[in-house]
């Protein structure tokens, strides 16, 4: 017998929640509000770039770190965005999506046995990341109904042996953006302890009504935090798998290492068309998130009409929200009834979690899909009655 089962590291970690919950609404014709991912491609112009580049023979190799010009937009972007100066040849690398860039960081930066604190709910890319790189993952828990951060319980989560602090803002499942105070007192802590701060913003450019402050602006923070994001969420190009990690050249530079052996480089003529992306005006950016401000209050209020307890988020594309006032108490068995019972795909928190108990009637809602087809999820979501007994 062969033997085919999976190194011990990777046991437990299961298949993506993302891929099982589209196959579901593949499978039953369900209208998918899980796997996040827009209905609706990126600017044309930049799809454009992308077959130009193509055409004009870019089609090799590039080099490891990302071709020069879309370092220099990567740079320019943080510089015209957050005031980030980067010197483009050592402080930015292009990675497969922001998915490799924190793996990367995570297998460059992480020590079998070192702990790595993390937002609970985590993004279940960083489950996996960690255990690959051999860490401990310690979870400091955003908690229902605000999902704030409780400043006191990750200054306790802190020891010897911590070697990171993952973060996620804004952040994915529950739509909280940390605002300056909560990341002020992340600052303090990471000076005062000396930590390595990994922020993964690939939805920076996703916040209503406040702004995304980027932790490497605050004082003490540029030389110690690795800032990760990627063209998918901004653009609209969630297939392209184009992101990056900018910050000091050392953090960059253990990025690069394990990316070499990972992917080697990353796709030759979407850097290019993702150069040009990053380059759009100001109105392009300001426009997606009117868009998105506008989906964002369509389903909260009819999530809210249907009977559910949504929370209205500050950032992402995800709305997340209580089925217990549909006579549910555990979010994975509404998910796994929802197609069946009114032809609906949503994704349960639960999964995200180490402390199930904190995320168990949450289920979490995508709302970047075009109105028409946000309304005709509401309309089947309305024929749902309380069940009761579940
Ligand atoms: N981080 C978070 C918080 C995400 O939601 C996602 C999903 N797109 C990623 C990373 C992965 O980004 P990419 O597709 O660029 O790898
Ligand atoms: N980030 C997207 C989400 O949270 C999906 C990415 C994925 O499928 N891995 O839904």
């Amino acid at each position: 017998m062969v033997r085919d089962v999976p190194a011990t590291r990777l046991q437990g970690l299961g298949t993506t929640i993302f891929a099982e919950m589209s196959a579901l609404a593949l499978a039953t014709g369900s209208v998918n509000l899980g796997q996040g991912f827009p209905d609706t491609d990126g600017p044309e112009e930049i799809a454009e770039a992308a077959v130009r580049a193509i055409r004009d023979g870019h089609n090799q190799y590039p080099p490891g770190p990302g071709i020069p010009d879309l370092r220099a937009a990567i740079a320019e972007h943080q510089e015209r965005f957050y005031g980030l100066v980067l010197d483009p040849a050592s402080e930015v690398v292009v990675t497969t999506g922001a998915t490799e860039a924190v793996a990367a960081a995570l297998l460059g930066l992480i020590d079998p046995g070192d702990e790595v604190i993390a937002l609970e709910p985590f993004y279940d890319s960083y489950t996996a990341g960690i255990a690959m790189a051999g860490g401990r993952r310690v979870p400091v828990t955003l908690r229902a109904p605000d999902f704030r951060l409780d400043v006191d319980e990750l200054r306790a989560a802190v020891t010897s042996r911590t070697r990171l602090l993952l973060l996620n803002s804004p952040h994915n499942p529950t739509g909280t953006v940390l605002n300056r105070s909560e990341l002020q007192s992340i600052a303090e802590l990471a000076v005062e302890r000396d930590l390595v701060v990994v922020t993964d913003e690939v939805y920076e450019h996703l916040v209503f009504e406040t702004e995304h402050v980027p932790l490497a602006t605050l004082p003490g923070m540029a030389e110690r935090t690795l800032s990760i994001s990627s063209a998918g969420k901004t653009f609209s190009f969630t297939g392209w798998k184009v992101g990056w990690a900018t910050g000091p050249a050392g953090l960059v530079r253990a990025v690069l290492m394990a990316k070499q052996f990972l992917t080697f480089v990353s796709g030759a003529p979407l850097q290019p068309a993702v150069a040009t992306a990053l380059r759009l005006p100001d109105s392009y950016f300001a426009e997606l998130r009117t868009t998105l401000q506008g989906k964002r209050d369509r389903l909260v209020a009819g999530l809210r009409e249907v009977g559910l307890d949504a929370f209205r988020p500050q950032g992402t594309y995800f709305v997340t929200a209580d089925v217990r006032p549909l006579g549910y108490d555990d979010g994975v068995t509404f998910c796994r009834d929802l197609p069946r019972r009114c032809g609906v795909v949503a994704i349960p928190h639960q999964v995200f979690y180490d402390d199930v108990e904190a995320g168990r009637p949450l289920v979490r809602f995508a709302f970047c899909k075009r109105d028409e087809v946000l309304d005709e999820a509401l309309r089947r979501l309305a024929s749902l009655t309380p069940t009761g007994g579940h």
